[in-house]
């Protein structure tokens, strides 16, 4: 039987002294998703974040049926919707073009009971921090905060989260959802924590179709959305169409030769089509497209001990900060939009204010994440290797399996 189609959740109302006021440190994707879901139980939310704006950053994001039930729960589906890309299949490709197997993701969305969709980053982005608003979110942009403190007072905890202007914002609860670089992460501990370096990179970059649309074998590409993922030795390819066709998304995943220190650079067009000239043919035509690309290097945060909360339970984190994964599940995003859902539905049942009821709160949302996205961050490192085997009897014993486990989730 078909799940059902997610139920919207609608707004609580709580009297003042259950009523938490929280802060947020981030309004990236988990930021502003774990906004809408604490604001949906209720409570309070400021979010307070470093850059002067939110703007146009980033490329195409995946978005699994895990995350569009959630989006569509909380109450996005009109929003999100028209921007969105359904693809009809995922399809998995030798690095020379000989087709390995093909899932069928518009069934795969009916069995799940919500679809698979595919964003600019930046429609996901607004559509989020719209309904945060909508729903009372106060956001503070140029706000680093680069320090939490603790007032203890009675059965009750409280945060401060410092910023690098001097200002102080005090709340029950702080929430780091600073992203993989995350200085709220290294405040918990108490010490330095860098991300860990994977071995490689992406290249990032998306081409306008209309030059796609000329040429006979790259305009199926745009008619026909699909996912492609291109696998080969020591490197692999994604691409997907964006924003109803106006845009084509690619991501090349190849060893990383970034310098030390950076992990954004602008990237050189003609070394990574140099990475990508023997592969099937349509990837150097499609690299030909290409005016101009970015490299990111891919970094990894495999989990954190001994907990996610401070022993205060004044403050946790989430998303990216506590479990950055490679990309090659296309679950980051999901697992920050997750870990926001659940954060929001445990604060939800908090009886008031006291230190006892949050820690209790946050003990169930660290059981209910913690196991699921350390699975797939180590799911993500298995499919590093996975993608990236040398042809020989290894790699057919790979294809043979992505074969079978295609047809297994088509039925
Ligand atoms: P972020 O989105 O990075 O947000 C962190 C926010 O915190 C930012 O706005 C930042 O400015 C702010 N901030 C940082 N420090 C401070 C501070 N000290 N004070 C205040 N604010 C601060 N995921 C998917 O689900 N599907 C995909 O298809 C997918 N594709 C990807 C492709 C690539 C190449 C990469 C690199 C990642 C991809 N991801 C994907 C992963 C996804 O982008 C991340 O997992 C997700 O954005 C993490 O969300 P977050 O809110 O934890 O962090």
């Amino acid at each position: 039987m078909a799940p059902s189609k997610p139920q919207i959740i609608q707004q609580k109302q709580r009297d003042a002294s259950s009523k938490l006021d929280v802060t947020i440190v981030g309004a990236g994707l988990g930021g502003l998703g774990a906004a809408i879901s604490i604001l949906l139980e209720g409570h309070n939310v400021q979010i307070l974040e470093v850059a002067p704006e939110i703007g146009e950053i980033g490329a195409g994001i995946q978005c699994l049926p895990n995350s569009t039930r959630i989006l569509i729960s909380w109450g996005l589906e009109d929003a999100l919707s028209k921007f969105a890309t359904t693809p009809r299949l995922c399809n998995m490709i030798g690095w020379k073009g000989q087709k390995i197997s093909d899932m069928d993701f518009h069934e795969y969305g009916a069995q799940c009971g919500t679809p698979f969709w595919d964003f600019h980053r930046a429609n996901l982005h607004m559509a989020l921090l719209e309904r945060a608003v909508e729903l009372g979110a106060k956001l503070t942009t140029n706000s680093r905060v680069v320090d939490v403190e603790y007032e203890f007072s009675g059965d009750q905890t409280r945060a401060i989260a410092v910023c690098a202007d001097g200002k102080r914002h005090m709340a029950d609860l702080v929430v780091g959802a600073d992203g993989i670089n995350s200085k709220c992460r290294e405040i918990l501990l108490g010490h330095e924590d860098p991300p860990l370096l994977t071995g490689d990179l992406a290249y990032r970059l998306l081409l306008d179709t209309e030059q796609m649309m000329k040429d006979s074998e790259l305009r199926s590409f745009v008619e026909d959305p699909q996912v492609n993922y291109w696998i080969g030795p020591d490197a692999h390819a994604v691409n997907y169409v964006l924003r109803g066709g106006k845009l084509f998304n690619m991501v090349l995943l190849v060893p990383d030769d970034m310098p030390a220190g950076a992990n954004t650079l602008a990237g050189n067009v003609e070394e990574m089509r140099a990475l990508y000239a023997n592969w099937d043919p349509r990837i150097p035509k499609l690299l030909a497209l290409c005016k101009d690309v970015f490299k990111w290097r891919l970094m990894i945060r495999p989990g954190l001990d001994p907990t996610w909360s401070h022993p205060s339970a004044a403050f946790t984190i989430l998303g990216d900060a506590a479990h950055a994964t490679l990309p090659y599940l296309a679950s980051g995003a999901g697992m920050s939009l997750e870990d926001g859902h659940v954060l929001g539905l445990c604060l939800g049942a908090t009886k008031d204010k006291s230190t006892f009821e949050k820690k209790k709160a946050l003990d169930i949302y660290e059981r209910c994440r913690r196991e699921r996205t350390e699975r797939v961050v180590s799911r993500g490192n298995r499919q590093q290797y996975l993608y990236h085997v040398h042809d020989g009897e290894e790699q057919q014993e790979r294809d043979r399996l992505l074969s079978e486990f295609a047809k297994f989730n088509g039925k």
